[in-house]
């Protein structure tokens, strides 16, 4: 089938992409104008050979639709292959590693193993009974002496 660069048959991925749209486009009519024929009851609903040949043509309609809905969906994803896996390459791999960046500096923070949070809390130490209470306490935790 198709070579690296996306072309078939001689055509760009430009032209790719559009015939896709367009074929899958018109697969849809295709489809819709099937299921609306099938659903729509005939003049006589008793005339069984009417609505069995409008069946059979309905079938064909629908079968041709989603044959044209396949290709343009194959037309599609050959045109597009390039600028996905282009994408991929450029945008989400950083975005991979900024979130496990993230998940190990959370996991650092929840065990508590953040040496720079810890060492800021500045202590103070009782002179009555050495108990090293918080900076911004008045009181000492242990003794009660003023501090
Ligand atoms: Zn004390």
């Amino acid at each position: 089938m198709g070579s690296d660069d996306g072309s078939l048959f001689g055509l760009g991925r430009g032209s790719l992409t559009a015939i896709g749209a367009i074929m899958v486009v018109i697969g849809l009519v295709l489809f819709l104008v099937a299921a609306t024929s099938v659903m729509t009851p005939t003049s006589n609903q008793f005339d069984f050979a009417a609505r069995e040949a409008q069946m059979n043509s309905s079938f064909v309609t629908a079968i041709i639709g989603m044959v044209l809905l396949a290709l343009g969906f194959g037309a599609l994803r050959l045109g597009m292959i390039r600028p996905v896996t282009t994408y991929v390459a450029s945008e989400a791999s950083p975005a991979i590693e900024r979130v496990s960046e993230a998940a190990g500096e959370g996991l650092r923070i929840g065990f508590g193993g953040n040496p720079l949070r810890s060492e800021s809390v500045v202590k103070v130490k009782c002179r009555n009974c050495g108990y090293l209470e918080n900076e911004d306490a008045i009181y000492c935790g242990k003794c009660g002496k003023p501090l």
